[in-house]
């Protein structure tokens, strides 16, 4: 059985406007909404205000310029590793025998990009029944010395590798708005993103990229999803932060937010 890739976004984890801040009473409630999955599952999250401060202050996207920032990305990926562990003691209080997987340890990555990426110690985790869990990190890059490798890159390349079939991106909005509804009443959710009006969609997506977002924001994000629904892999972007709606979407209920899809 192929597994089942769920994301959970910085912003539903984490609080963003607080440092190194967890969202602990959602974490929770999220851990055990993911226990009711049926079949193998891949976890991957964010960085919320955890690694995007930190990775902002030093630069660590724009590659490598100084030597201060060796020490950057030291931190980003110990601020990183600190939210990781705090996901997985909430999995392991929900039951799930989740592990801890580095993506800068497994993934070689060169402008930005996965090269390739080591993956027979997580199909064996998942044969097994272990939960991998991997998280956006910071990343020494071929090219650049470094760079940021995000969870929404990492969703997307797990999924092509280890085929799977859907990919559940959970974030703290209802899905993806023709501009951020959270700065702007006017915003209008968009139930479908296909590959035919994406540049219609894109044209519209007219939020500036978040201040301290080192990934890209949103438009990335449905780039990532966009090149993998043309393989054939479904995704969904939904409300992670309102109870239940990542658990229904886990046990197969389509339409809770906004579908990326081929057509
Ligand atoms: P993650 O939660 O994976 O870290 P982001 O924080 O980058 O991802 O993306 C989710 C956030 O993006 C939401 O909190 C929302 O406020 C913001 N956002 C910006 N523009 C949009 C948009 N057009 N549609 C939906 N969300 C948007």
């Amino acid at each position: 059985m192929k597994p089942l890739i769920v994301k959970l976004g910085g912003s539903v984890i984490t609080n963003k406007r607080r440092r190194f801040t967890v969202k602990r009473a959602t974490l929770t409630r999220l851990a055990r909404e993911l226990s009711a999955a049926k079949g193998p599952l891949v976890i991957v999250h964010g960085g919320g205000s955890f690694g995007h401060p930190v990775a902002s202050k030093y630069g660590i996207a724009g590659g490598y310029k100084s030597k201060d920032q060796l020490m950057g990305l030291s931190l980003t990926h110990r601020a990183m590793e600190r939210l990781n562990a705090h996901v997985i003691e909430a999995l392991q209080k929900a039951s799930l025998p989740a592990i801890a997987v580095q993506p800068s340890a497994c993934a070689v990555v060169s402008g930005g990009r996965i090269q390739s990426m080591e993956l027979a110690p997580i199909q064996k985790m998942l044969a097994l029944g272990l939960v991998p869990v991997l998280y956006g990190d910071a990343v020494p890059d071929l090219s650049k010395g470094m760079s940021i490798l995000s969870g929404d890159q990492l969703v997307a390349q797990l999924a092509c590798e280890l085929g799977t079939k859907r990919v559940i991106l959970g974030v703290d909005v209802d899905g993806v708005y023709t501009v951020n509804p959270k700065t702007n009443k006017n915003a209008e959710l968009i139930q479908e993103i296909s590959l035919s009006n994406w540049p219609l969609v894109e044209k519209r997506l007219t939020g500036v990229v978040e201040e301290r977002d080192v990934t890209g924001g949103i438009a990335n994000k449905m780039c990532e999803l966009l090149a993998l629904v043309e393989r054939g892999v479904e995704a969904e972007i939904v409300n992670a932060a309102k109870p239940n709606i990542l658990r229904r979407a886990i046990l197969g209920e389509r339409g809770l937010g906004t579908r990326v899809v081929a057509r």
